[in-house]
């Protein structure tokens, strides 16, 4: 306390102001520099890279201190922000000239990650979430906006596992929270470290039920919370309005451009979990996680930045509703037929700007007239877009015909007021049109006049006073002033009076100049403030017409987007699927999306693929490494959830059976998490899989069993396939690739499973692929050749086909027609789902009674265990039996 005392009033202020802000880095403002003071100074000189210095401020040492020029204050800004930092902005508020004592100054905004609206730092073709988490009464209520764009919805969620799949769904980059949520055990520091995000428990007050209702009613204008359709949302309406609270502290402003809440069920949208995103590539590639390589990339030929948003949001969350999925196939089947409408659409288009964005900083009341110009070209576009439009058939694009308001009144407001090419100042004039205002007229005609009288004056001064290189000049400082050099020094008169002395001049004013400055100088600063009132009306008044634009701006959004989905079905040769609620999904020649488009022309082999809920539920399919398997799966998956979001897809015929969710386990995970190892992580995905799948999901799994001992992943990988298999337990559609070939035994023994092998051809020593999925399982592996041809020197080649002769599979291959004779699917009397432990200790045999036998068995660290060992191990322990 006492040190504070001692502090220059200055900094009093400055330390009364961090004590409100204290989890964000203060900039205040002094004069022309945001400055920076203690820790903060610390944090931003390094993050920053800019110099450390100190202020004396009262206190025994020097604070250490740092700054950034105001007028480059957004870059600064915007590093800070990106790196997770929130910043508090200290502005002057009153001029500090009429100050009495200490300049009064105010955070006007506070910026954070889910909350920056800079254009300049968002990227433009994803949106920019802040979701706000509330856990209560064991449920999870989250709201998600993007104040970029207005956009806002809210949901309500049971369970962690699908609270996990919205968070990867939104990739939001901050998350907000009540205390509870951050304390249900879920690891911060694994999203934080996975996301990249900031995370935070606000106080408990942001969440007060009456507080946050209120809120929302107040703000959306509704009478009650049914009015806004979240009357049985308790916890989803308290999390949308704290996240309001949030957004009110730190924009400051009216949020006008939040116009509506929606409120969505997660059963409206297939679910996708974090794994199936990533391993189907549907935003960007597993390895280099960049977008050239992923689904997006090849679907993606929009033409304006809320486009490429919507066909994002599209890929992320693909409908489960047939109808709509079908009112989506027609939009894109007429826009296909049309080509000629199409592209001439898509080139009106091409010049529309970033309209949801743009509304956002016009409602800010922080767009320069460079932005409106931007603005109002984008606008110009638009009845020509409706135009076209208005021929159309289908459902879907005459609602966005309907929906689209050609805005023409904008248009011609914006075009009638704003000059041609107008400053991005807003306070220098120059901004408003000639003819939009009868006053700004005669201002501007008054100086150029003052002009033509200065230069009548300068004519009249020479011609008195005999001095030929007199001028009249001016300054910010000194005003107008008659500048004589030297050389004339004893011709000046007497009423000239001196102001200032050069080295080789003196400047002089008289009262004739200082009155024609008045007359000048006053239209100009009168010019300029109307320019920047007028200026100031015509934004709000596009401001005010928030709705209709936000509306246009997602009715061009989808356009965009079902216009590029046309345009690469033409191109890339896609067909319409046909959809079914019967469960059969048949593709008939099949190719990958991305590979396709990868590999040289038309290299790319297609190929069937046939699931249903009768004698096809499950695919085995095996083959050599590198024959192609993962791909013919993946591809499989990729053109049902293409079919999901309204695409054509690549194949020559296709009907789809709607699924309500996609699995994937394919391969080892690249980004393992922290302390886990490979085996742990594949049957904790497992164990998800087995556990939340229904009969209506497709799973897609790859070399299940693959990180442990030969015995024990061949015994996981049989459970898993009868498991799957049986409609009692789970009944899903399974492409189901392994390197165990004695699973290809189940066919025949379970009549729902069918082998299905990559066909390879061999060529002396050597094998070709033939990428062709054939009816059968491979007898062979090929490791040998795939090495070979992967470049293992010859001397480790020869050695391993010695190795081979020696070694024979006949022990395991016997032991497993044993079982296979006998096993049929495991009667269980009551459904069980299997939790992680469990399925690390999966026993095939499902007899082992011993308590014994099973301790040890508990306690076996499989994941470090040698095949020779695992085998030895099983004989021991079936010996004890
Ligand atoms: P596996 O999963 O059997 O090891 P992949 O699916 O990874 O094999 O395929 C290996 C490579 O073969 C792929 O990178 C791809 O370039 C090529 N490939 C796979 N399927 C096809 C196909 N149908 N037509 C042409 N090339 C293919």
């Amino acid at each position: 306390m006492k040190k504070e005392n001692t502090m220059t009033p200055m900094m009093q202020q400055y330390m009364k102001t961090k004590e409100e802000y204290k989890d964000c880095i203060l900039f205040y403002r002094l004069g022309d520099f945001y400055e920076m003071f203690f820790e903060d100074a610390l944090t931003a000189s390094k993050e920053l890279e800019i110099t450390l210095t100190g202020k004396n401020c009262g206190m025994e040492e020097r604070a250490p201190m740092c700054g950034v020029p105001f007028h480059a204050v957004d870059s600064y800004l915007n590093k800070l922000v990106s790196r997770g930092y929130k910043v508090a902005i200290c502005e002057q508020v009153e001029d500090p000239k009429l100050a009495k004592g200490i300049v009064k100054r105010e955070v006007v905004r506070v910026v954070t990650p889910g909350t920056n609206t800079d254009i300049q730092a968002l990227d433009e073709s994803r949106n920019n979430y802040i979701m706000c988490i509330v856990y209560l009464d064991d449920r999870y209520g989250i709201a998600i906006a993007d104040v970029s764009t207005g956009d806002y919805f809210v949901t309500e969620l049971s369970d962690s596992t699908r609270l996990k799949d919205e968070l990867f769904k939104f990739m939001p980059t901050e998350i907000i929270c009540n205390e509870a949520f951050y304390m249900s055990g879920m690891d911060m520091e694994d999203l934080r470290e996975r996301l990249g995000i900031t995370i935070s428990a606000l106080d408990s007050w942001y969440f007060d039920d009456d507080l946050c209702k209120n809120k929302l009613t107040e703000h959306f204008h509704a009478a009650n919370m049914q009015a806004l359709g979240l009357e049985d949302f308790n916890c989803g309406s308290i999390s949308a309005g704290a996240l309001l609270i949030y957004l009110y502290e730190t924009q400051k402003n009216s949020l006008a451009h939040l116009t509506h809440i929606q409120v969505y069920t997660t059963g409206a949208y297939m679910l996708l979990d974090s794994s199936t995103r990533r391993n189907l590539e549907l935003c960007e590639t597993l390895r280099e996680k960049q977008k050239r390589g992923s689904l997006l990339w090849v679907l993606d030929k929009t033409k304006t930045a809320m486009g490429a948003r919507a066909l994002r949001k599209y890929i992320e969350q693909p409908l489960v509703d047939k109808k709509e999925i079908l009112k989506r196939q027609d939009a894109v089947e007429e826009l296909k037929e049309n080509a000629i409408s199409r592209e001439e659409l898509r080139e009106y288009l091409g010049p529309v700007y970033d309209l949801e964005r743009l509304i956002t900083k016009i409602t800010y009341q922080s767009a320069n007239p460079r932005d409106m110009l931007a603005f109002k070209n984008s606008l110009a576009m638009l009845p020509s877009v409706r135009y076209i439009l208005e021929e159309m058939q289908s459902e879907l694009l005459q609602t966005l015909y309907q929906d689209l308001d050609p805005l023409e009144d904008l248009c011609q407001l914006i075009e009638h007021a704003i000059a041609e090419e107008p400053p991005i100042a807003m306070r220098d004039g120059g901004i408003i049109r000639e003819g939009f205002d009868s006053e700004v007229d005669r201002l501007k005609k008054a100086r150029t006049e003052g002009k033509t009288w200065l230069a009548k004056l300068e004519a009249e001064e020479r011609e008195k006073t005999g001095i030929k290189n007199l001028k009249i000049k001016y300054n910010k400082v000194f005003g107008y002033y008659l500048e004589v050099t030297n050389s004339f020094k004893d011709k000046v008169p007497d009423y000239y009076t001196r102001k200032q002395t050069l080295a080789n001049a003196e400047r002089y004013i008289t009262p004739e100049l200082k009155e024609l400055e008045d007359t000048i100088l006053g239209a100009e600063d009168k010019l300029c403030a109307l320019e920047y009132d007028l200026y100031c009306q015509v934004r709000d008044s596009v401001g005010a017409e928030v709705e209709r634009i936000q509306k246009t701006a997602k009715a061009v959004a989808h356009l965009d987007a079902i216009a590029s989905l046309a345009l690469v079905a033409e191109r890339n040769n896609y067909v319409r699927p046909k959809l079914n609620e019967k469960g059969i999904i048949d593709i008939k020649n099949g190719r990958h999306p991305v590979v396709e488009c990868m590999i040289p022309n038309d290299m790319f082999i297609a190929n069937d693929t046939y699931l249903d809920d009768k004698k096809h539920r499950i695919s085995i399919i095996t083959g050599p490494n590198m024959a192609g398997k993962s791909t013919y799966m993946r591809q499989s998956a990729l053109i049902v959830l293409m079919a999901q979001i309204g695409s054509f897809v690549p194949a020559t015929a296709a009907n789809i059976g709607l699924v309500d969710r996609i699995f994937t386990r394919v391969g080892a995970s690249d980004d393992l998490a922290s302390g886990q190892s490979t085996f742990m992580v594949e049957m904790t995905e497992v164990a998800n899989i087995l556990r939340n799948a229904t009969s209506k999901s497709l799973l897609v799994l790859d070399e299940i069993g693959r990180g442990t001992s030969t015995f024990d992943g061949l015994s996981i990988a049989w459970a898993v396939v009868e498991y799957i298999s049986d409609p009692k337990l789970l009944g899903a559609k399974t492409l189901f690739a392994t390197h165990y070939h004695e699973l290809t035994e189940l066919e025949g023994k379970i009549d729902n499973v069918n082998n299905y092998c990559i066909a390879v051809k061999e060529k002396g020593d050597d094998i070709v692929f033939l990428r062709k999925i054939v009816a059968g399982g491979a007898d062979k592996s090929y490791g040998i050749q795939v090495a070979k041809l992967a470049g293992v020197p010859d001397l480790v080649i020869e050695r391993a086909k010695e190795i081979v002769e020696e070694l024979s599979d006949e022990d395991i291959t016997t032991r497993v027609q044993e079982i296979s004779s006998k096993a049929q699917v495991p009667k269980r009397k009551k459904v069980k789902r299997y939790d992680e432990v469990d399925m690390a200790q999966f026993s095939l045999f499902d007899t082992v009674k011993d308590d014994d036998v099973l301790t040890e068995l508990k306690e076996l660290d499989v994941s470090n265990m040698t095949p020779m060992d695992a085998l030895n191990t099983i004989y021991r322990l079936q010996n004890k039996l």
